[in-house]
């Protein structure tokens, strides 16, 4: 079974639940993310651009 969930809020691409397993993440503030951009996301909070 798939479920679409959303989309990821930086490149759009679309996020399924599939099989109660969440392809993608959502974080603190209710944004969804692919895994890639979630990559992105932690590695720019951990090297934050000064
Ligand atoms: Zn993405």
């Amino acid at each position: 079974m798939q479920e679409l969930i959303g989309r990821c809020t930086c490149c759009s691409k679309e996020l399924y639940c599939l099989d109660g397993f969440f392809n993608g993440v959502q974080t603190e503030e209710k944004e969804l993310y692919c895994f890639k951009c979630h990559e992105n996301l932690i590695v720019n909070k951990e090297n934050p651009q000064s």
